[in-house]
């Protein structure tokens, strides 16, 4: 079945704003939501797809995959392979600090629209994506900038094998919940001034499942999922910053009723670096020089993170000079080419002198001009002079 163009079924451009998107979703959502045409098998079509389109054209990452590949980019087929195998130890983070589901708004929209009052929506009866999931990784300063593979331990919900996901113990399945026939909902009416407003809710006894259990299965006690621990090859490419999102398509929690899995969204989180700290591709690095290195010039040797490196430092060199090494930054992330370092010069004012240090310095002192020596000490006190007359 060709499915229609997202972008159609909200009628707008490619061009369109995230607002432009949201507004048009709220209008026609208005019009066939399933609470404001009860038993329209034609609105309750049309609010299908329109959810899937908002679904997609509603979440920047999802959209961008469209604009560039169309259904096949966004839809169960998705490039990236599910990832598999093998179990371990692991500590857990905050994986689950934020299982979104998704999180493109739908119930706040609906908040929006109807002020609460008949949000239940239907059970939803085909297959349902599963929810995502998000894993903190935590990487080294070298990791982030070159690109690295790891294997990292992702505990996850996924079907019982033992029961297929059914929850019921072998031999037996679910059977159609008698409170309310296997729709998962009650339909309630109000009198009220304007008329009769019905509304539907889920049904209590199977919790909107619309099926009960009478023999849980052994292994998941009924939920149909267990949690497992999964190991996922990361490819955390090159130049990754600080927050950068990497997504593994169906890497999340598993579907229901025979959909897809969640998608796992991995925040880059870089740890802090004895040496460097950067700024996109810039890397920064402080090197502390003598006072004779900065007065004579030097060749002195500069960290970059390919390596050591050797910087000229001239003649006269202040403190907090920057100097740029080209191209000894941080890579691009998807991208050509890198940025550069910038090393700044910190001039060290000497401690525990010697006696015979003391004297040479003092004849240093009197020996030079200091006007002369120190041009920028004259410039300030010509400032300093016209400050205090008036
Ligand atoms: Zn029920
Ligand atoms: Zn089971």
């Amino acid at each position: 079945m060709a499915q229609r163009d997202y972008y159609e079924v909200l009628g707008l451009n490619k061009n369109a704003t995230d607002d432009e998107i949201k507004k048009a979703y709220k209008k026609l959502a208005k019009k066939y939501h399933p609470d404001l045409n009860p038993d329209d098998k034609n609105a309750e079509a049309k609010m299908k797809e329109l959810n899937a389109a908002y679904d997609v054209l509603g979440d920047k990452e999802k959209r961008a995959q469209y604009d560039q590949f169309g259904h096949a980019g966004v839809g169960a087929g998705a490039g990236g392979g599910r990832p598999g195998g093998g179990f371990g130890g692991f500590d857990m983070g905050d994986i689950f600090g934020r299982a979104s589901g998704g999180g493109f708004g739908f119930e706040d929209i609906f908040e929006d629209l109807f002020g609460g009052r008949s949000r239940a929506r239907t059970k939803p009866q085909g297959p349902e994506k599963g929810a995502d999931l998000r894993y903190d990784l935590q990487v080294s300063f070298e990791e982030a900038a070159f690109g690295k593979k790891m294997n990292i331990k992702v505990p996850r919900l996924e079907n019982c094998e033992e029961c297929g996901g059914s929850g019921a113990a072998k031999g037996t399945s679910p059977e159609t919940c008698p409170d309310c026939k296997g729709t998962g909902t009650r339909q309630t009416t109000t009198r009220m001034p304007f008329g009769v407003v019905s509304a539907t809710r889920p049904c209590e006894r199977c919790h909107g499942k619309g099926t009960i259990i009478k023999n849980p299965c052994n292994h998941c006690h009924g939920n149909g999922k267990v949690r497992i621990e999964r190991e996922i090859e990361v490819n955390v490419p090159q130049g990754v910053d600080n927050g950068t999102r990497l997504r593994i398509a169906n890497g999340g929690q598993s579907g229901e009723r025979g959909g897809p899995a969640g998608d796992l969204y991995i925040y880059i989180n870089i740890k802090p670096h004895p040496i460097f700290t950067r700024d996109g591709t810039t890397v920064h690095c402080e090197v502390p020089i003598s006072f004779v290195q900065a007065a004579l010039g030097a060749k002195v040797e500069a960290p970059t993170i390919d390596g050591k490196i050797e910087v000229t430092i001239p003649e006269g060199t202040q403190s907090g000079t920057v100097f740029k090494i080209r191209g000894k930054g941080i890579p691009r992330f998807r991208g050509e080419g890198r940025g550069d370092e910038l090393v700044k010069v910190k001039v060290l004012t000497p401690k525990n002198l010697s006696a015979r240090q003391k004297k040479l310095l003092q004849d240093f002192e009197s020996g030079g001009n200091d006007v002369e020596n120190n041009p920028e000490k004259k410039s300030f006190l010509d400032k300093l002079k016209g400050l205090f007359t008036d």
